[in-house]
């Protein structure tokens, strides 16, 4: 069925006149790749989350390896993280010849259960992956006390929580500001705020941010920009093996222009977010997220959650049949083929609750460019969608049970 209405859209980056002249600035400067915007970006980034260092990356996978390279993680080595995520997480590990290790989710949100980690902990764990899910943060305050205990380094994948906090010791502190280990994030479009692709890993540890600048230009011991301004003839070394994982100058000069846009982004998320949770909650049998008294999301992903018998397919085709796109939930990574394959992973604990979320959820449209209106017609179409429910038109059939 058409809609004579205009189409909306899960996600929508916003960029604008801005940014578009960053990047004629950068090009018409005749320094386009790994150069003064990045350091620019790095140091505005390390600044915005209260870090230390922030080292620019391609992208957030190539974060994340290089992230648990750099705490040591190698062949054979156990990295305990969730199945329920990007399948970019474990990845990672694997990149590393390491092998995920999976434990389940809380019961009431898309985080790793905290007390699932020590159950998955062996004499080979070197590290713990957390994630902070759909930008929501995860307990981190437990994780990093579970680390300490057991002198394992903390990552965390914060690729969904550029802009969002965490209450520590008292005060309000973006996720980045380090917390764990190293924090890894993305500017993919889907995220808050995007450079096209793009990633940053910040860290307190000195030695790890110059291992991510060494790695992430081929092992080089001296940069191209040392080189281009230097007045004396430099030979580099090439003494480790490195990856060409750099952002440009075009993408760091967007991060800049997008950073700054970033808190008005993330308080208009938010508002539009306590909009949704407002009218969603007249919904009966529908689960809205919610948020820890420790934690404010910058609603990267805004997820609810459908009782079991409603089929998730038939919701979102009901929706998108109105011209309203949704995404399902979470995937689980250990469902996937390139995880079917023996060694590929290891599951510590029943994946029963992330295998559910992937099932029963649902991604609502949440962009900063929604209007109120928007926002009341995606609320009413899905009202509309499940009153179909008593019809029959979205309950699962007997054959798509969900696990218990
Ligand atoms: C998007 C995402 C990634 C991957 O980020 P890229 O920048 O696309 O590499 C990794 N982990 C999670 C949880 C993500 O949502």
């Amino acid at each position: 069925m058409s809609s004579p209405q205009s189409t909306i859209p899960v996600a929508k980056p916003v960029l604008g006149e801005e940014e578009a002249e960053a990047v004629r600035r950068v090009i018409l400067s005749g320094w386009v790749t790994q150069g003064p915007e990045v350091a620019a970006f790095e140091s505005e980034f390390a600044a915005f989350v209260g870090a230390p260092h922030a080292c620019a990356m391609s992208n957030c996978t190539t974060a994340l390896h290089l992230a648990l390279k750099a705490v040591g993680v190698g062949a054979g080595d156990e990295v305990i993280t969730v199945s329920h995520s990007f399948i970019a997480t474990a990845n990672a590990v694997r990149y590393c010849d390491a092998v995920p290790v999976f434990v389940d989710i809380e019961a009431d949100g898309y985080n790793i259960d905290p007390s699932l980690i020590e159950t998955a902990i062996t004499p080979r764990t070197k590290a713990i992956l957390c994630v902070h899910q759909l930008g929501m943060p995860c307990d981190l305050r437990a994780i990093v006390e579970i680390g300490k205990r057991h002198s394992l380094p903390v990552i965390e994948d914060a690729a969904c929580a550029t802009g969002s906090e965490i209450l520590w010791d008292g005060r309000w502190e973006k996720i980045g500001k380090p917390h764990g280990d190293i924090a890894c994030f993305s500017f993919h479009p889907r995220k808050v705020v995007t450079t096209g692709d793009g990633g940053m890993l910040t860290t307190a540890n000195a030695e790890y941010d110059r291992k991510f600048r060494l790695w992430r230009q081929h092992g080089m011991s001296v940069t191209d920009a040392v080189r281009h301004g230097s007045k004396q003839v430099i030979f580099e070394d090439y003494d480790e093996l490195g990856y060409n994982y750099r952002m440009t100058d075009l993408q760091a000069a967007v991060g800049r222009v997008q950073l700054r846009r970033l808190p008005e982004l993330v308080a208009q998320r938010r508002r539009l977010a306590d909009q949704y949770c407002e009218r969603l909650s007249t919904i009966p049998g529908l689960s809205i997220p919610t948020e820890p008294d420790w934690a404010r999301s910058n609603w990267q992903s805004f997820c609810v959650r459908l009782s079991d018998e409603i089929d998730q397919r038939a919701v979102m085709q009901a929706l998108l049949d109105q011209g309203i796109s949704t995404r399902r939930g979470v995937m689980n990574i250990h469902l996937e083929g390139a995880y079917s394959g023996q060694g590929s992973h290891r599951a510590a604990t029943s994946l029963a609750r992330s295998i559910s979320a992937q099932q029963q959820t649902v991604i609502l449209p949440l962009y900063a460019q929604m209007t109120e209106a928007d926002i009341a017609r995606v609320v009413e179409t899905l009202r509309q969608a499940l009153a179909g429910a008593g019809t029959g038109r979205v309950v699962r059939q007997p054959e798509q049970a969900v696990p218990a």
